[in-house]
């Protein structure tokens, strides 16, 4: 065994190849730090928030950094819940958080990637998507509303967008929240059972998960086809909410930690600067 730290970026990493979900553990807890209270103290002394400053102040200095991070995941995989805890560890102002729905009228009328264009975090900020363009490759396709030659079409034109997207200063970190089938049902009945989550429940969101299979398929379809060192895909075990929340948050931390971002170095001439702070001014 190496001494070497894995990370936990290299621990789920979607494996190349044939990718089959089915093999991919959903209640894993990989390099977690013990427990749920273990994991909640480690993010609770996350120093996301102070990384994530170094972002933006980097940016008021002409800095042309950002972070995407795209949450991918069916129906109560946990979207929702890591914008709530992991999002809330950064501060409001250097994050975007967008959510995409069924595309409005005039959404439908454009290429897929519009609205996806103009919802990109701008230099300095964290950038979160609660579903993204990788809805037009799963919805149409399971549905089939559009021929296979035209979604596969998408995942080379989604390949291209996102490797523009990381030349320019965006580093893409994607999600996908892995839930069982199972974990679905008991958090579909915890939805229907309480009347504080009661307003998250479609009934079309059962009529999804009759599709579930071909769910797994598309899902697997897009990890295989879109996974590159540009814009990787990490499949997050999810079944556990705490593992789910600590795992992305440390996703975001690793990313952060490596793209180190800089206060800027400002020429003041303090002395001056100084006086003019000088009593009684
Ligand atoms: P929710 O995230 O629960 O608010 O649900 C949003 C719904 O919008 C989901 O059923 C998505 O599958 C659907 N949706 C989002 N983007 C698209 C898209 N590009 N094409 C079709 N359906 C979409
Ligand atoms: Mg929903």
């Amino acid at each position: 065994m190496g001494t070497e730290q894995k990370s936990l970026r290299d621990a789920l990493r979607v494996r190349p190849g044939a990718v089959n979900l089915a093999g991919y553990d959903t209640a894993a807890t990989p390099l977690s730090p013990g427990g749920k209270d273990k994991a909640l103290r480690a993010m609770a002394a996350s120093p996301l928030a102070e990384l994530q400053e170094r972002l933006y102040a980097e940016a008021t200095a002409g800095g042309r950094r950002s972070v995407l991070l795209v949450l991918q995941g069916t129906d109560t995989a946990g979207k929702g819940g890591v914008v709530n805890h992991v999002v809330e560890l950064l501060s409001p102002e250097g994050v975007r958080v967008t959510a995409f729905k069924v595309p409005t009228p005039e959404e439908a009328a454009h290429h897929f990637l519009w609205r996806i264009r103009k919802a990109l975090p701008s230099p300095g900020v964290v950038g979160v998507f609660d579903r993204s363009h990788y809805e037009d490759v799963l919805v149409p396709r399971v549905h089939e509303l559009v021929p296979e030659s035209e979604w596969r079409r998408r995942y080379e034109e989604i390949n291209a967008f996102e490797a523009d997207l990381a030349a320019k200063g965006t580093t893409v970190v994607k999600c996908f929240l892995h839930i069982s089938h199972a974990t679905q049902r008991e958090r579909l009945l915890a939805r229907l059972a309480d009347p504080t989550k009661q307003w998250k429940f479609q009934e079309a969101d059962l009529d999804e998960r009759a599709y579930w299979s071909d769910y797994q398929a598309a899902y697997s379809g897009m990890l295989d086809a879109c996974d590159s060192d540009a814009a990787p895909w990490y499949v997050v075990p999810s079944d556990r909410k705490w593992y789910r929340n600590w795992a992305i948050g440390e996703l975001l931390r690793e990313t952060l930690v490596e793209l180190d971002p800089q206060y800027p170095k400002l020429d003041l001439d303090l002395p001056r600067l100084r006086l003019r702070l000088r009593p009684p001014y």
